[in-house]
């Protein structure tokens, strides 16, 4: 078989991709490794949020590259952005990518008062705990972008894992597949990775993110076993920012407790209390927000062993907001999920294994500096600008042992603004391209800066098939 076009992964990357080259008359196929119609891919378990940094799609680029700054810091902020920086294809293309959404007939509606849920994929998931994803915006927009594809003489071929790139004399030009037990050679004028990442894969996790990958919770598909960055770096790709991840704090047991997953997430309530070990201490900065602490959480030596304490404000209060859905209070504990009280903090303590002098201390040096305001002094310092921290004063106070949910793996393999794959150095090996969650370069870094899964794969997709396309 030979196309103009070869991709490896039926999400949301693989197909924008594999449509946007056949809108433009190439000849496109997907191989994808799940073989029901409705594969698993993280791209179908989504919420369908769409958002670039948490900004409208359709504000304005300036705004949306000062978002993306903002989240990113020092990775990216500077006026005078150079070519290696790809935020500016984030900012600068997320009009287009809405727009080019509802031309392959993505439906929207708004999910909320907050900016980041004004294009939600309809119908949007239901206010609920656990993982809904039939039926819903993003499971039928893949079905929608299936059948494009294949109205257009492209195909989506399923049950096919991708194994291994063919390059003949430095060219990429095909793929080698296994279907049914069997080896075959896929041949294209360029190939796409867009597998979705490494986070099924223990050994890379082990590697780059966190010691004990078993204490980590799969928050999403689980099918991204880094097939694609194992054949891109073969082919001589660098990488980029491999230590962090996409994912949010857990409550432990959804190790045992499927109605736990993906919602309700416990960021909320950690963003404005404190998270300790079992000495009763603060880790890292909690202003930073819900995934930098899963990203800190699953870094530990043993992931398992940390508790996020609140008092009783916070659960009546912030934890019932309904504008965080599905919110904590009740949700959480109707579906089987602790949340430890008590009326002293040395009997909370003791209810889950944490020291109880420990905690003591780090509560009232913790409600000091919210009373003098003085986050900055506390050791690790706590941000402020994000998450107003609270004091807890109000018995009974509350508990949750924690899990990092680990969905996809923001890092991978190094690509340029056209989502060509670059070698050490800054080349591109020719006929090569990465889309969507298989890619490094936009998120992570120091703050583990979320920038948003779906538009990354529409955009990295896209703008791969277009320089097929030209070239
Ligand atoms: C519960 C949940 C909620 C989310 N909510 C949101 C949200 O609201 N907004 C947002 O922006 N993002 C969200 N995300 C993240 C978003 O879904 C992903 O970032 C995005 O869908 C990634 O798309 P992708 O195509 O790169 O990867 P995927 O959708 O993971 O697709 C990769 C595909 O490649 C296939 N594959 C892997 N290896 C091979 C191989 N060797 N050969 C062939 N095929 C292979 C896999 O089977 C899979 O189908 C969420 C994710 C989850 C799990």
């Amino acid at each position: 078989m030979s196309f103009d076009v070869v991709v490896i992964g039926g999400g949301l990357a693989g197909l924008s991709a594999a449509n946007r080259a056949a809108e433009l008359g190439l000849s496109a196929v997907v191989l994808e490794q799940g073989d029901a119609v409705d594969y698993p891919c993280n791209s179908r378990f989504a919420g369908g949020i769409v958002h670039v940094a948490q900004k409208d799609m359709r504000g304005e680029p300036a705004e949306i590259q000062a978002a993306i700054d903002a989240l990113t810091g020092e990775a990216s902020g500077t006026a005078d952005k150079d070519a290696t920086d790809l935020s500016p294809i984030m900012s600068e293309e997320a009009d287009r990518a809405l727009t080019w959404m509802r031309d392959q007939g993505a439906k929207f509606i708004k999910g909320g008062v907050l900016e980041f849920m004004r294009w939600v994929l309809a119908p949007p998931r239901p206010r609920r705990p656990g993982l809904e994803w039939k039926g819903r915006g993003p499971d039928v927009f893949l079905r929608k972008m299936t059948a494009n594809l294949e109205s257009r003489g492209g195909k989506l071929e399923r049950g096919v894992r991708a194994r291994s790139l063919i390059v003949e004399d430095g060219l990429v030009c095909g793929v080698v597949v296994e279907r049914n037990g069997a080896e075959e050679r896929i041949e294209g004028r360029a190939v796409v990775i867009a597998d979705g990442g490494f986070q099924a894969n223990p050994e890379l996790v082990r590697q780059h993110i966190s010691p004990k990958p078993d204490g980590l919770f799969t928050r999403g598909a689980g099918n991204g076993c880094g097939d694609g960055l194992r054949m891109a770096v073969d082919a001589g790709a660098n990488v980029v920012g491999m230590n962090r991840f996409y994912g949010h704090l857990l409550g432990r047991e959804v190790f045992n407790n499927e109605m736990l997953w993906p919602y309700p997430t416990v960021d909320a309530i950690a963003t404005v209390s404190v998270v300790v070990d079992e000495a009763g201490q603060r880790l890292f900065d909690e202003g930073q927000g819900g995934v930098y602490m899963a990203n800190n959480v699953a870094a530990l030596d043993n992931p398992l062993s940390t508790a996020v304490v609140f008092d009783d404000k916070v659960w009546t209060g912030l934890a019932a907001d309904n504008r965080y859905p599905p919110c904590m209070n009740p949700a959480f504990v109707n579906e089987g999920g602790t949340v430890y009280a008590a009326d002293s903090l040395g009997e909370l303590a003791g209810m889950i294994g944490v020291d109880a002098a420990g905690l003591a201390k780090t509560v009232a040096d913790y409600n000091a500096a919210v009373e003098s305001k003085s986050m900055d002094k506390l050791d690790p310092p706590r941000a402020t600008d994000k998450f107003r921290p609270r004091a807890i004063l109000a018995a009974p106070y509350h508990a949750i042992q924690l899990c990092a949910g680990m969905t996809y793996t923001m890092g991978g393999v190094a690509i340029d603004r056209d989502s060509r794959v670059l070698r050490d150095g800054g080349a591109a090996i020719e006929g090569l391209y990465a889309a969507g969650s298989s890619t490094g370069g936009i998120e992570g870094g120091p703050h583990a800066a979320y920038i948003g899964g779906l538009s990354k794969a529409v955009v990295t997709g896209m703008r791969a098939a277009e320089h097929i396309a030209k070239s």
